[in-house]
């Protein structure tokens, strides 16, 4: 459906009637339902065939819908927010009653974001309840950016999309807990940097897991097998962290093969001896472009897909992120000399 007024109304009477809706937001499209209803929760779930151990992000489109179904908020919550929501921001915070234990994963906190678009805003209104919305992706696919990603993977198992074009941010929100008074843990890498968060925060702690390397391996490949793939298309994916020189160094041994294509800089581009497909040059554009690729990857029915991985400094961190999980942490650095 459209983004018009009368169609988002439709939107949020499907919400209510418990059924599924996807829906816009300035990160990724997201898969919604209503937040306070367990079977609606439930069939998210169902659609996505996500693991049930995983949390899910609920939507909120004014403070008083935070305070409504979270409590014991600290302070600094409603800084972050004045600076950061409407916006890529999510908190994670002890939760009320009212939050059904299905949306947490039985977690007594439960993660909080209101977003930037105006549709998902509008239509969370409407609906005057807080909505569940993960990603609108099959569970460990690349994310939707656009309405039809939503419909390529979830057509027949959803009641409608609100098409509002592609999504600005193109990758999902950093995800924030808390930790005593003045401390705040980034447990997802996300549009909103550390910097950024610091300039709220003095203590901004990157959590492990989300930036780990532990993978990284010195000119060759290493699979372990322990990390569980996420983001990934079907084509195997592997982060190649080099310059172009190198890059085109170690991809030369495969990149002749019909079904092996690189992703590269738009820069690159020039002179570029092998099929390539390319993701814009500031991590903003690769942000945004980033899970498009990966999807016009299988749809071209390519096999290996080589990425010239991004420089891990502010929203890159984000990409870097999405991309090494993307390739089950198969990322190569060929030695130096
Ligand atoms: P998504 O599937 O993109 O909506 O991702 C939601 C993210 O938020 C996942 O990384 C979850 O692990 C995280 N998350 C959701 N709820 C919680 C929570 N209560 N505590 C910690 N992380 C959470
Ligand atoms: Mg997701």
């Amino acid at each position: 459906m459209t983004n018009s007024d009368s169609d988002l109304e439709i939107a949020a009477l499907l919400l209510k009637d418990g059924q599924l809706v996807g829906m816009p937001t300035e990160t990724v499209y997201g898969l919604a339902a209503d937040a306070t209803n367990a079977e609606a929760v439930e069939r998210i779930f169902e659609a996505k065939g996500r693991p049930s151990d995983n949390p899910m992000i609920i939507h909120i489109s004014d403070i008083d819908m935070l305070k409504e179904y979270t409590e014991d908020i600290p302070n600094v919550v409603y800084k972050l927010a004045e600076k950061f929501w409407p916006g890529p921001l999510t908190m994670v915070l002890p939760k009320r009653g009212n939050v059904p234990s299905i949306v947490t994963a039985g977690l007594d906190t439960v993660a909080v974001r209101m977003p930037a678009n105006e549709c998902a805003r509008k239509i969370i209104e409407l609906v005057g309840k807080p909505l569940a919305a993960p990603s609108a992706n099959i569970s460990g696919y690349p994310s939707p950016t656009t309405a039809q990603h939503v419909i390529d993977d979830m057509n027949g198992k959803i009641s409608a999309v609100v098409d509002d074009g592609v999504c600005n941010v193109g990758l999902e929100s950093t995800v924030i807990s808390f930790e005593g008074y003045d401390s705040i843990r980034i447990l997802r890498p996300g549009y909103i940097t550390p910097e950024q968060l610091k300039t709220v925060v003095d203590d901004v702690v990157i959590d492990k897991n989300a930036i780990s390397d532990e993978a990284v391996v010195t000119g060759e490949v290493r699979s372990p097998g322990m990390k569980y793939k996420h983001y990934s298309p079907k084509a195997k994916v592997v982060l190649v962290r080099e310059g172009l020189e190198m890059f085109k160094k170690y991809v030369a041994e495969y990149a002749n093969d019909a079904d092996t294509c690189c992703l590269i800089f738009d820069y690159d581009a020039a002179d570029f001896p092998y099929k390539y497909m390319t993701y814009g040059n500031t991590p903003e554009e690769q942000a945004q472009q980033i899970f498009a690729k990966l999807r016009e990857a299988d749809k071209k029915g390519i096999k290996n897909l080589f990425v010239r991985a991004p420089r891990k400094e502010g929203v890159g961190l984000a990409v870097y992120n999405r991309l090494i999980r993307a390739s089950g942490y198969e990322v190569v650095e060929c030695e130096q000399s």
